[in-house]
């Protein structure tokens, strides 16, 4: 008989609301934090509440801020005239520690999806069509993903910028680096095959 759900019940299924955990690992971590680690789940809790009480969406580019404006959009020394389009604050953390992009940027925080209930309003597109309008943008670069959707993204984005006649890029698509052209897929393949370049 499944009777009145326990508090350790509760933990295992609060967790699961995290992306790729489900039921087991929620009860390997349940378990850990209360047999092994009480202290480290005080803090964990202190941690989350704080975190979610006072990091809100900057009001310049939507990605995750502590401030109204980010530290990124309240850099003197960034280009203002690169936007770059990513679909997650994740994305912006990546391209901070792995380029030298010295632009702004604009996340969508998420992409047109008509069947899940996502329109242009829940990308910010309103927010995005009068920066653009604004002027001083001189190149918008799209880094967003290369699925279905996203394509559809990036296809509504260039038509605002184009019509503005700013420059538009895309992140090119390829062989990875260390990747073998024998395991690529062949969709990756006939495109790092349309994009080569010059040697
Ligand atoms: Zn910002």
């Amino acid at each position: 008989m499944a009777g009145k759900k326990t508090l350790i019940e509760d933990l295992i299924d609060a967790l699961t609301c995290l992306p790729g955990v489900g039921k087991k690992t929620a009860q390997r971590m349940t378990y850990h934090l209360l047999q092994r680690a009480r202290d480290d789940a005080l803090n964990l809790s202190d941690v989350l509440k704080q975190v979610v009480k006072n990091i809100t969406n900057c009001k310049l580019c939507r990605n995750l801020s502590q401030e109204e404006i980010c530290d990124l959009c309240s850099d003197d020394s960034r280009s203002k005239d690169m936007l770059c389009i990513v679909e997650s604050p994740a994305d912006v953390f990546n391209i901070e520690n792995s380029t030298n992009y010295n632009g702004i940027y604009f996340v969508l925080l998420g992409k047109l999806s008509p069947l899940d209930g996502i329109g242009p309003k829940e990308i910010g597109l309103d927010e995005l069509e009068s920066k653009i309008n604004s002027g001083g943008i001189k190149e918008l670069i799209l880094a967003v993903n290369y699925t279905v959707e996203s394509d559809v993204t990036a296809h509504v984005i260039s038509e605002l910028a184009l019509k503005n006649s700013v420059k538009v890029t895309r992140l090119a698509q390829g062989v990875p680096v260390g990747g073998e052209l024998e395991y690529l897929d062949q969709y990756t393949l006939s495109k790092a095959f349309d994009k080569r370049t010059i040697y």
